[in-house]
C-alpha cells in the first residue's frame, strides 16, 4: 500500500481508504483543484494546512477583494469622575483610528492604473505543482487567484485601503454609569471592505472613586462615627447626601455596624430609585480625661 507522508500531519495517510465522501482518487495523476477538496472531512485539514488555510480559499474565490466585509471593532478605555458617572457627562474622545482611503477609495489600488496579467500565473489565477501521485492546482500566490494584479498601488495608503486619521468623538456618558460599562457607537470602528460596514467603537468606562461615597449599582454607602454615649441615648446627626446635607435620626440604642437608611437618596438608573445607606462607626476615645475616666468606671460598675 501506498503512503502520503509529504501530507504533513496526516502521517501516512491513504486516501484509497479513507472516507472521502464519495470523491474519486483512484485517477491519480489527475489535476485537483485545491478547492474542489475542501470540505471533505480529514481533506479539509489536509488541505488547508498544505495551501496555508481557509483564509486562502477564500483568496482564491476572489472573496477578500471583492466580498464586502465589516470593519472590525475598535475598543478604548474611558475614564470618568465619580461625580460624571453619577449626574452623566459629555466626554470628547480624540484619537487616531483608521479611516477608508480617500484616494483610492479603500481598494488600495492607484485610481486609473491599469490592471497588468499575473506573470507567475500567466492570469491562469492558478499554480500547479505535483503532490505524491498527482499534481494539485492552488490559488495563485502573488495574484490571490485573480489572474491579474493593479497595475500601481495607491501612494496615499501603500496599498492597504485604509489610512489613519485623527478623530474627535463625542460620547454622552449616561447619568448613573456604573464601573466597568460598555458603551458601544455603532459604526465608529474599523472601515469596512469593499462597501462593507464599518465596525463599532467600544467604550469601556472606568469610573473613579470618591472620598465619602461608595456605590452599588442605585445605591449609596457611606461611613458616620458617633460616641458611645450618642449610640446608647440616641441622636440626630448632619450627614451628606449626593446633593445636600440631611439630618438623620440615630436611634437609641444603635450597634456598631448598623445601616441606617435614606430613602430615595441614591440614584435614578434604569427606573429604579436607590437609597443612601450610613454605616454606624462607634468610637472609642483614645485618650480620656481623668474626669472622663472616673466617668467611665462608675458606668462600668452600674452594669454590674
Ligand atoms: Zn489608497
Ligand atoms: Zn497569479
Amino acid at each position: 500500500m501506498r503512503k502520503y507522508g509529504a501530507f504533513g500531519g496526516a502521517g501516512g495517510f491513504d486516501p484509497r481508504t479513507a472516507g472521502t465522501g464519495g470523491f474519486d482518487f483512484s485517477q491519480f495523476g489527475k489535476t485537483f483543484r485545491a478547492e474542489d477538496l475542501g470540505g471533505f472531512g480529514p481533506f479539509a485539514d489536509l488541505f488547508s494546512s498544505i495551501f496555508g488555510g481557509e483564509d486562502l480559499f477564500s483568496r482564491a474565490r476572489g472573496e477578500r477583494k471583492s466580498r464586502p466585509r465589516r470593519g472590525n471593532d475598535l475598543a478604548i478605555r474611558l475614564s470618568v469622575s465619580f461625580d460624571e458617572a453619577i449626574a452623566g457627562a459629555g466626554k470628547i474622545i480624540r484619537m487616531s483610528k483608521p479611516v477608508a482611503c480617500g484616494v483610492c477609495g479603500g481598494t488600495g489600488d492607484e485610481p486609473g492604473s491599469r490592471q497588468k496579467i499575473c506573470r507567475q500565473c500567466g492570469g491562469r489565477g492558478t499554480v500547479t505543482f505535483a503532490q505524491g501521485a498527482f499534481s494539485i492546482a492552488r490559488p495563485c500566490p502573488k495574484c490571490l487567484g485573480k489572474g491579474v494584479i493593479p497595475g500601481k498601488t495607491c501612494a496615499r495608503c501603500g496599498g492597504s485601503g485604509r489610512v489613519k486619521e485623527k478623530k474627535t468623538i463625542k460620547v454622552k456618558i449616561p447619568a448613573g454609569v456604573e464601573d466597568g460599562s460598555k458603551i458601544r457607537l455603532r459604526g465608529m470602528g474599523n472601515p469596512g471592505t469593499n462597501g462593507g460596514p464599518s465596525g463599532d467603537l467600544i467604550i469601556t468606562v472606568n469610573t473613579g472613586k470618591h472620598q465619602q461615597f461608595q456605590r452599588k449599582g442605585s445605591d449609596i454607602y457611606s461611613e458616620v462615627e458617633i460616641s458611645y454615649p450618642r449610640a446608647v441615648l440616641g441622636t440626630k446627626i448632619a450627614v451628606k447626601t449626593l446633593t445636600k446635607t440631611v439630618n438623620l435620626n440615630v436611634p437609641p440604642g444603635t450597634k456598631h455596624g448598623t445601616l441606617l437608611r435614606l430613602k430615595g437618596m441614591g440614584l435614578s438608573v434604569d427606573g429604579e430609585q436607590g437609597h443612601q445607606f450610613i454605616e454606624i462607626h462607634i468610637g472609642v476615645p483614645i485618650d480620656v480625661t481623668p474626669e472622663q475616666k472616673e466617668l467611665l468606671e462608675k458606668f462600668e460598675r452600674t452594669l454590674q
